[in-house]
Formats: structure tokens, C-alpha cells, sequence
């Protein structure tokens, strides 16, 4: 498909119908409604304002476009098929269940999106090394392929307890030439490895761009990776015309940050007769650092230089998390899905780890595919939704990734649980 002016706000407006001022976001102060902005040092303002005018230069470059689009196609596999789960949908015996197959990207993800744009635009401002944190490992090795494949160094900040739990992403992220600096600071996770490659580019901003790798952080961060994301949103329309005639009734994903989600659901935002649904780490329960449900749980305030829904003690410290799924493992969440929730336009729920990884076998076992552990979150609160409805209806489910990489970890929780239910 045509991915030219993909990322042209006013082509994409024009194209999907129904502009609304949902779509019109972030205003040029980076603001969601209330939400975003920019709080950082001093040292960082110069290097966001490059960013933005990088940006917005590129993104009406036909040239960049391109560049882009061949990557897209060539590198990663684009356009990911839509697929009909039929006998997942069957034993829900409500809707008809889809899957946009995020996971049959290179690497095996969303992430790859967001980095190869950004490395993209890393070139235009002239800069020769890449930064980038990771939790799971999958940001890491999105971003360590980009840099692999065009020659630029790289550099991965990852929480240590992350690097023991993440042992083949960090070989992967070596063997393409990548340098992993594991973070011992605070819960050695990924808030605490955000916070060192902040720092890393306080110090080295004149010759290095750090790749964010979801839709969190200072403006103007937040919308550059939910524009390089919606291409999957936007394929999603055209397919679901091509496949059943009209758009899905109920579309889902999962939300750690929130960069798979809103490439989704940032196309679908104009067209308020469709249903989106976001789907938070519910972890072991509802109280403080058993879950990851900053939407659901948190309170205004502000992480990572932006103002959105954090999950955050009475003295506005951050809270520690817990998700059995590392990708959604973070106590903030991105300022446009903030936004979405007070607007009411995304309606956010939670699933827990026990359901999470029942899914995960579900999905393995109906349809001969396995979820990545975050994307089974997603699934697992389409099935429930699907169940409510009747053969006619669509719901559409982004499965952000592959789980190749949980496999392991999600055979020895299953066995625990067994363990303990005797
Ligand atoms: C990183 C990751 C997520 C969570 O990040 P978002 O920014 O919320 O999309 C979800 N699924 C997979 C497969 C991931 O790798």
C-alpha cells in the first residue's frame, strides 16, 4: 500500500474522515488537552526544538517518505496481514476475533516502527551515535538493529535486574554491535535505565540522539513515536475494508507506555463509532506496586518530562511495579492516552498476570501462534469482550509482538501455579 504522506497530519485526516479536535493533537507546545509538555533541564531544550523542526522537515520531504516506506516494506515485512482467529473466536462464541500481526515483524514487534524513523531523522540532524533504554529488551534490540543496519554506534541502558532476566535479547543486541550498560541504580529496571540514558544525553546531546522507545518522555517525543507507529493503524482501515467491507466494532491493545496502542488507535480516534479499548498490567492485584496500571490506578503528575497519569505515593514518589510481563513493567503512561482517558474516547481496563498467561496457552493452542506475554493482556481482554457479543461483530486486537521470548518464563510460571493449586 501507499505509505507516501503517511505521516502528514492533514492527509491522514482527510483520508480516514471525521477530523475531530481528538486528531489534532499535540498543540505546538506539546499538550495534550492538560497533558505532555516538556519538563526537562535546560541542557535538553535545544536538543527537542532540533527534533521538532527535524521532524516536521522530514515528514514533508517526499524523499524521507520513501526512504521510510521502502524500510518498512523491504527491512521489516510490511504491510503485517490481518488474520482471522477462527477458533480462538469459536471457543469465545461471541464475535469474530482479529489479530493485526505486529508480531511478524523483524524482531518480531511494534518497536521497529519507531526506530528506524528515528534513525532516519538521527542522520538528518547530523548526529553519529544512538542511545536508547530498554526493559525488556525489545526496545534494545528495535533500536540496535536500525543502528546495525545503517553503520551507527550504539548504546543500550538497561536496568540490571533486566539484563539477567533478558539474557538472549542482550546477546541479540550485542551480536548486531550494540554496547549494553547494565543500570544498578534504584529497582535496576527500566524507569531507572530511562533515567540514565537521560542522563547519558545531557552530556553527549551535540553528537547523540536518543531514541525513545514508546510514547512517553518530553514533547516532542510522545508524537513522533505515535506517527511512526500509526502506520499500523492505517493499514488496519484499509484492510479491514479489504477483508470485511467496514471498519472492526471494538478495537484493542495492550498499554505499557503505549506506543502499540496508539499507533492503533490514533488512525481509529475520527471515527467515534468505533470502540477502543486499552488494556493495562493488572499484575497480582490492585494495591500499590503489585500491577502496572498507571491509567487505572495513578494520579497526575509527572515522570520522564511529561505530565500524564503516574503510579506515585502521597509524597509524589514513584511507585515500584509488577507485571509478569516485562514490556508493560512501567509506572507512567504515555500523555495521549491520558488524554484519551479523560476525553472518555478510550475506555481502559486492566487483566491480570493469571489471566494474561492463560491466554498466552490459549492463543498457542487455538491457533498455532505464540503471543508475546504483553500482547496476551490484549487478547485476553478482547476474548472477554468478543464473548458479550454476537457473530457479526469485529474485534480487532493488536498483537503488538511475538513470544518466543516469554516461552521459557511462561512454562515455569504455569508449572508454579500448578505447584501451588495442590
Ligand atoms: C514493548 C512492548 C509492549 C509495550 O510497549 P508499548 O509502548 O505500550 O506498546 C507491548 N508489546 C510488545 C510485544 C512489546 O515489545
Amino acid at each position: 500500500m501507499d505509505n507516501t504522506l503517511y505521516l502528514k497530519r492533514k492527509t491522514m485526516n482527510s483520508s480516514t474522515g471525521s477530523p475531530t479536535d481528538m486528531v489534532s493533537v499535540p498543540d505546538e507546545t506539546g499538550r495534550f488537552g492538560k497533558f505532555g509538555g516538556c519538563y526537562v533541564p535546560e541542557t535538553l531544550v535545544d536538543a527537542l526544538h532540533q527534533l521538532e523542526s527535524a521532524y516536521h522537515e522530514a515528514i514533508n520531504d517526499s524523499q524521507f517518505q520513501q526512504q521510510l516506506d521502502e524500510l518498512l516494506t523491504r527491512f521489516v515485512g510490511r504491510p503485517s496481514p490481518l488474520y482471522y482467529a477462527r477458533r480462538l473466536s469459536q471457543k469465545c462464541g461471541g464475535a469474530q476475533i482479529w489479530f493485526k500481526r505486529e508480531d511478524l515483524n523483524h524482531t518480531g514487534a511494534h518497536k521497529i516502527n519507531n526506530t528506524l524513523g528515528q534513525a532516519l531523522l538521527t542522520m538528518r540532524m547530523g548526529k553519529s551515535r544512538i542511545i536508547a533504554e530498554t526493559g525488556a529488551g525489545q526496545h534494545g534490540v528495535a533500536t540496535a538493529t536500525a543502528c546495525a543496519h545503517f553503520g551507527i554506534p550504539c548504546v543500550v541502558y538497561m536496568g540490571a535486574e533486566d539484563v539477567r532476566r533478558q539474557q538472549p535479547n542482550v546477546r541479540n543486541m550485542k551480536l548486531m554491535g550494540a554496547e549494553v550498560r547494565p543500570v544498578e541504580t534504584g529497582s535496576r529496571t527500566l524507569r531507572d535505565a530511562i533515567n540514565e540514558a537521560m542522563r547519558d544525553w545531557m552530556a553527549s546531546v551535540a553528537d547523540t540522539h536518543y531514541i525513545i522507545g514508546s510514547v512517553v518522555g518530553p514533547h516532542p517525543f510522545p508524537q513522533i513515536v505515535r506517527d511512526f507507529q500509526s502506520v499500523i493503524g492505517r493499514e488496519a482501515i484499509e484492510q479491514s475494508q479489504t477483508d470485511f467491507g467496514r471498519l472492526p466494532d471494538t478495537v484493542v491493545a495492550c498499554v505499557g507506555g503505549g506506543s502499540n496502542a496508539a499507533g492503533m488507535f490514533y488512525p481509529f480516534v475520527g471515527h467515534t463509532d468505533v470502540e477502543l479499548v486499552g488494556v493495562e498490567a493488572g499484575g497480582l492485584g490492585n494495591t500499590a506496586g503489585a500491577h502496572a496500571a498507571s491509567l487505572s490506578y495513578g494520579e497526575p503528575g509527572v515522570l520522564h518530562g511529561s505530565f500524564s497519569y503516574v503510579l506515585q505515593d502521597e509524597d509524589g514518589q514513584t511507585l515500584p511495579v509488577h507485571s509478569a510481563s516485562a514490556g508493560l513493567d512501567y509506572p507512567g503512561v504515555g500523555p495521549e492516552h491520558a488524554f484519551w482517558k479523560d476525553t472518555q474516547r478510550v475506555r481502559y481496563v486492566s487483566c491480570d498476570d493469571h489471566a494474561a498467561l492463560d491466554t498466552f496457552q490459549i492463543v498457542a493452542e487455538t491457533e498455532g501462534i505464540l503471543p508475546a506475554l504483553e500482547s496476551s493482556h490484549a487478547v485476553s481482554a478482547a476474548m472477554k469482550i468478543a464473548a458479550e457479543k454476537s457473530a457479526d461483530d469485529i474485534v480487532l486486537v493488536c498483537l503488538s509482538g511475538r513470544g518466543d521470548k516469554d516461552a521459557a518464563e511462561v512454562a515455569r510460571l504455569i508449572d508454579e501455579m500448578k505447584r501451588n493449586s495442590h
